[in-house]
C-alpha cells in the first residue's frame, strides 16, 4: 500500500481536530478491515468527525489534494469494503450518534449516520415503536443505507432501500446537499436517495438519515420447527411466501448450523434442518399467520413446533441466529469467516440450496448454511485460514460457482452485504454494459476517484 497523505495535509488536520485525528497503528489498523477474511489495508489517519460541517472540513481539505476519503461507519461489512487500497483518510462517523427527530404522528425519525441500530430502537421502545431493518450485526445506521442492507425482518419489512426516506450527503468536492424528504412519495426528479443508498461510500458521505418506523406489534410470537432435509425446509419456506402470509421473519438454518449454534451459544436445539419464524400483528391474525404456516410444515413433513413466546425466550433465539457467523467460524481457531451472499427469485431457491449442498459436500473447511430464505437469500459461512492459499482458492471457487448460478437464473451476486472489493469481478457478469453507466456517474460526482476508490467498479 502507497502513502498519500501529505505531511501538510497531515498536519492541518492534527491542528483542526486535536486528539481526534490519529496516525497511531493501532487505530488505523481497526478502520482497515472489516469482519471478514479479506487482508486489511490501513488508512494514512483517521479522524473522528462529529458534525456534518465537520465531514465536509475533512473531505474538502483532502479533495485539495486528491487524498482518498473512506467512511467508516461500525466496521462490520464483509466484503472489503473499508480497504484503504491507495491509502488515504478514513473518516469515522462513529461519534455522530445524535438521534435528531422521532414523530411518532409521522412514524419517521432523523438521524446521525453514527447511530447503531441498537441504540435506534433502545431509544423508540418506550414511544412503542421500532426500525425493523436488522443486519444482525450492530451497525451504524450510516453504514446500514451505505450497504443497502437487510435482514432477518426484510420479507415483512424491506430492505434500506424501502424504508430511507431522506439523507444529507457530502460530496467529494465538500458540498454539502440534501436528497428526498418527509413525504412518503414523491415524483419531483431524479432519487438520488436510492443512488446513494448502497454507493458504499463511493459517491459521499452521508451524515444523517431519515427512516421509516414502525409501531411494536400488538403481538410477537417465535417459533422453530424441524425438517428432516433441507430440502423439505425450504419448499415450505416458498409456499409460505407464494401464499402471501405476512410472516416478519424466516429463517433456514442447516444442521451443520444448529450443531455450531448450540456449541457457541449454549443451546440445545434439535440438530436437524430447521426454519426459525417470527409472526407480528394482531392476536388474531398472529394466530391465523400461525395456523397456516403450521399446516404448510406440516405438508412438507415439518415436525416439532417449539415455541418462544416469552421475549427472553425471542431474544435468546435470535441473538443464537445473529451469532450465527461467529458460531461457524469458532468451530477452528484462529479462522476468519467468509460469508457467501447470494439471492435468487425464490422459485429458484431449491435448485440453488441442492446445488450448493453438492459443493459443500467436498469442501474442507468448516461450512454452513443459513438464510433468509424468504427473500430467496441464502449465506455460506466458510471457517477459513486467511493466510492459507489453497483454502481461500477452494472457497473462492465454490463462492463463484454459487454466483455464477444465481446471476444464471436472475439472481443477484449479493442480496444484502454488499460489493466492496470482494465481488467486482461479477458486476459485469451481472449487469452487462449497465456497469459502463454506473462508471460515468462515478466519474461525474467524483471526478478525482478520492471516495473510497476501487469499490464495486471493475478499474
Ligand atoms: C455477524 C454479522 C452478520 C451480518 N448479517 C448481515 C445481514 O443479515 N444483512 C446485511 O445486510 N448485512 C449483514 N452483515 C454485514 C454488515 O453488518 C452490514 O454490511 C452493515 O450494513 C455495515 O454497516 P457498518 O456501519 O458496520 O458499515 P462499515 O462496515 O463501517 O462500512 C461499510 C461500507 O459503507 C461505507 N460507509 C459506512 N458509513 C458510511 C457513511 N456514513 N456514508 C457513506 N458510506 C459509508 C464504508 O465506506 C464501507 O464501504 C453482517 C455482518 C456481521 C459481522
Amino acid at each position: 500500500m502507497s502513502s498519500t497523505l501529505p505531511s501538510s495535509l497531515g498536519e492541518t488536520l492534527r491542528q483542526l481536530f486535536g486528539d481526534r485525528f490519529s496516525t497511531a497503528q493501532v487505530i488505523r489498523e481497526q478502520h482497515g478491515r472489516g469482519e471478514s477474511h479479506h487482508t486489511p489495508a490501513i488508512p494514512d489517519a483517521v479522524v473522528f468527525a462529529q458534525s456534518t460541517e465537520e465531514v465536509a472540513q475533512i473531505v474538502r481539505i483532502c479533495a485539495a489534494q486528491s487524498v482518498p476519503v473512506i467512511a467508516f461507519g461500525a466496521g462490520t461489512s464483509l466484503e472489503g469494503h473499508l480497504t484503504a487500497v491507495r491509502g488515504g483518510v478514513s473518516i469515522d462517523l462513529s461519534r455522530m450518534s445524535k438521534i435528531s427527530r422521532v414523530s411518532a404522528e409521522d412514524l419517521d425519525c432523523t438521524v446521525e449516520a453514527g447511530v447503531t441500530r441498537e441504540q435506534l430502537n433502545t431509544h423508540l421502545r418506550d414511544m412503542g415503536l421500532f426500525f425493523p431493518i436488522d443486519p444482525g450485526a450492530n451497525a451504524s445506521i450510516g453504514g446500514m443505507a451505505a450497504t443497502r442492507a437487510s435482514g432477518t425482518n426484510a420479507v415483512r419489512y424491506g430492505t434500506m432501500r424501502e424504508n430511507v426516506l431522506s439523507l444529507t450527503v457530502v460530496l467529494p468536492n465538500g458540498q454539502i446537499i440534501r436528497t428526498g424528504g418527509r413525504a412518503r412519495k414523491s415524483s419531483a426528479g431524479y432519487d438520488l436517495t436510492r443512488l446513494f443508498v448502497g454507493s458504499e461510500g463511493t459517491l459521499g458521505i452521508i451524515t444523517e438519515v431519515t427512516l421509516r418506523l414502525y409501531g411494536i406489534p400488538e403481538t410477537i410470537s417465535a417459533a422453530l420447527c424441524s425438517f428432516e432435509t433441507v430440502e423439505q425446509a425450504v419448499a415450505a419456506a416458498i409456499a409460505v411466501v407464494q401464499l402471501g402470509i405476512p410472516v416478519a421473519r424466516m429463517e433456514l438454518m442447516d444442521r451443520g448450523l444448529i450443531q455450531a449454534v448450540n456449541a457457541y451459544s449454549s443451546l440445545s436445539l434439535k440438530i436437524e434442518d430447521t426454519l426459525a419464524f417470527e409472526f407480528h400483528g394482531s392476536p388474531a391474525s398472529v394466530r391465523e399467520q400461525i395456523e397456516m404456516v403450521a399446516a404448510i410444515v406440516e405438508d412438507n413433513g415439518g415436525r416439532d413446533f417449539e415455541w418462544a413466546n416469552a421475549p427472553e425466550d425471542r431474544n435468546r433465539l435470535w441473538k443464537a441466529r445473529h451469532n450465527a457467523f461467529y458460531a461457524v467460524v469458532s468451530q477452528r481457531p484462529n479462522a476468519k469467516g467468509w460469508s457467501s451472499d447470494v439471492c435468487v427469485p425464490v422459485s429458484e431457491l431449491s435448485g440453488c440450496i441442492v446445488m450448493t449442498r453438492e459443493l459443500l459436500k467436498t469442501c474442507s473447511v468448516p461450512a454452513a448454511i443459513l438464510g433468509h430464505v424468504g427473500d430467496g437469500n441464502y449465506h455460506v459461512v466458510f471457517a477459513v485460514d486467511p493466510d492459507n492459499r489453497a483454502e481461500l482458492e477452494e472457497i473462492a471457487a465454490i463462492n463463484k460457482k454459487m454466483v455464477r448460478y444465481a446471476i444464471s437464473v436472475g439472481g443477484t451476486s449479493t442480496g444484502e452485504h454488499g460489493v466492496g472489493s470482494g465481488k467486482i469481478a461479477y458486476m459485469r457478469e451481472e449487469h452487462g454494459d449497465a456497469v459502463d453507466l454506473m462508471a460515468v456517474i462515478k466519474n461525474a460526482i467524483d471526478p478525482q476517484n478520492i471516495m473510497n476508490p476501487e469499490k464495486i467498479l471493475p478499474q
